[in-house]
């Protein structure tokens, strides 16, 4: 049931308007040196919400310049963990005392339903930030078993500066994913948000700053993937890159890497992540309602997106209509109606890529059970019915590309070998699941499937504790846990000749 009084305070920040947005670099909102700037468009009714700066090379490197500089006065860099500490709690907390404010900003600008945003961008960043914040006084070096007459130490050093990278499905909780250890380990940050989704994470650069973070440790640079986004991926003062986003931009980093100074690339990349049903599923209702939200909630919007499911053939058909069913009473609209299950699809590009999708696999030859069609035209907004099609076979395009979209394709196996087969074949790896009642098998899928998670017996379940990240051609390098506190330090050794 919708909590009304949510929903007011929800409408008070949907009716705000929102200011033409500056870059903020070097703890000053700031507009692109040339002037331009890019119109952000809101997915719930199509309208013009504001402008956001379209920063390019010169701006990127003012930001660089910025974060070098604050890297070499040792103003964060230098200062005990401790007080590293200190600034990222009260910055987490200020992430809090914010956080439907940042929700409702991150939901007009890419259509996420609120129930999910609320939790899994704000609520969710500052948690990631409290992690590190809370890890970093408690990471220790280490002393290498030499012979007695040296001493060789292991140290852990910021590499200095970290450019971020990440997409508009959920840019404060990625975002925070690379941000949170990178500061925390004393590194500098320069951002570069999503074009189409750059609210968020510019509202969060201010409450950083307003937390103690020295001017220029973080900065945040908007525009275009093509410029601002290469700029970053080809300067030569940047150290590493964290990025999240699609495989085709992940190969241009690491070819802008090898061809400017050897940054280091972390790449967390797209999934055709497969959703496995034996025969012997616990309970196949709560499979059913947990399989439809693991690919359809953000409108298939989700990395880790359960989109291929594949379902053992004796229960095929009662999974199947389970499915329907609680597919059928997913209530797609308003993603700041308390009432939606389902919001917008983040832009109009990305809603006629998801309908050409559909249209595509029909022409495949692929069973449409619901679904796939634009849904309130009405609003100017762009929502779309969560499509099912069943039959899927290998070859078919829906079997083997991402969508990144409400379209789950729907597959039969018959043994374990089958479904092992079906699992791994696709050039990624980055989630998967198990429904069995039976611990061997449990075990044996865990094994066998090339992916960074496989669930047992549920969808999606994530933990700031837990590292996230890809096999095959889902990406190198984790995200959240102590395991990325790795990726933004550089080690170190000292030998001591006593
Ligand atoms: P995208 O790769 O098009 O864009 C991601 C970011 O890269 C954006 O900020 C964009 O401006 C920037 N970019 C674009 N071109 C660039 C260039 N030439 N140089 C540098 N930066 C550039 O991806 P998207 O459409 O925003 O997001 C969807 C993709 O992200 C999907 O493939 C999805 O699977 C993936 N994704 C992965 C994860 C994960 O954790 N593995 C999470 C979310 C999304």
């Amino acid at each position: 049931m919708p909590d009304i009084s949510f929903q007011q305070d929800i409408d008070r920040y949907r009716a705000l308007r929102i200011a033409p947005q500056g870059l903020f670099i070097d703890g000053q909102v700031m507009p692109a040196a040339r002037g331009a700037t890019l119109d952000t468009v809101s997915p719930i009714d199509g309208q013009t919400l504001t402008t956001i700066a379209d920063g390019d090379t010169v701006d990127i490197d003012r930001a660089v310049a910025a974060a070098r500089a604050a890297f070499e006065r040792g103003v964060w860099s230098c200062t005990a963990p401790a007080q590293r500490k200190k600034v990222l709690l009260r910055f987490a907390e200020l992430i809090e005392a914010h956080a439907l404010e940042l929700a409702v900003l991150g939901v007009r600008d890419n259509g996420t339903e609120i129930g999910m945003a609320y939790k899994a961008e704000p609520l969710s960043a500052a948690t990631t930030i409290r992690y590190y914040a809370e890890a970093i006084d408690k990471v220790y070096g280490e002393v290498a078993p030499t012979a007695p007459q040296t001493l060789a130490l292991m140290l852990r050093e910021p590499l200095g500066v970290v450019g971020v990278i990440v997409p508009w499905n959920f840019p404060l909780m990625i975002g925070a994913w690379k941000i949170g250890p990178a500061l925390a380990a004393g590194n500098s940050v320069v951002v570069k948000p999503p074009e189409i989704a750059s609210l968020s994470l510019l509202r969060l650069a201010q409450l950083a700053s307003e937390a103690g973070l020295p001017d220029g440790v973080l900065n945040v640079v908007t525009g275009r993937g093509s410029t601002a986004g290469e700029a970053l991926g080809l300067h030569m003062d940047v150290d590493a890159i964290a990025f999240t986003g699609s495989g085709a931009v992940g190969r241009r980093l690491l070819e802008y890497s090898g061809r400017s100074n050897l940054k280091r690339v972390y790449l967390e990349l797209g999934g055709k992540s497969p959703n496995i049903v034996f025969a012997d599923v616990p309970d196949i209702k709560n499979a059913a309602k947990v399989s439809a939200n693991g690919i359809f909630r953000n409108s298939g919007q989700v990395c880790v997106a359960g989109s291929r499911l594949l379902v053992q053939s004796s229960v095929y058909d009662r999974f199947l209509d389970e499915l329907m069913t609680v597919t059928a009473r997913l209530k797609i609209g308003d993603p700041l109606d308390l009432g939606s299950d389902i919001g917008a699809v983040s832009s109009a590009t990305q809603l006629q890529k998801n309908l050409a999708f559909v249209a595509r696999t029909e022409q495949e030859g692929g069973r449409l059970l619901c679904g796939g069609d634009r849904l309130h035209v009405e609003t100017g907004g762009y929502y779309m019915a969560p499509a099912v099609f069943a039959d899927v076979a290998p070859e078919m395009t829906l079997a083997r590309e991402e969508v990144f979209g409400p379209v789950l394709a729907v597959m039969r196996f018959e043994t374990e070998e089958e479904a092992v087969r079906l699992a791994n074949a696709t050039p990624y790896g980055l989630a998967s699941a198990v429904w069995t009642s039976n611990l061997s098998t449990a075990h044996r899928m865990i094994k066998a499937i090339r992916a960074g998670v496989v669930h047992v017996n549920t969808y999606g379940g994530a933990d700031i504790t837990v590292p996230l990240g890809g096999f095959k051609q889902s990406g190198f390098g984790r995200d959240k846990s102590l395991h990325a506190l790795n990726e933004y330090t550089d080690l170190k050794t000292a030998w001591i000749v006593l």
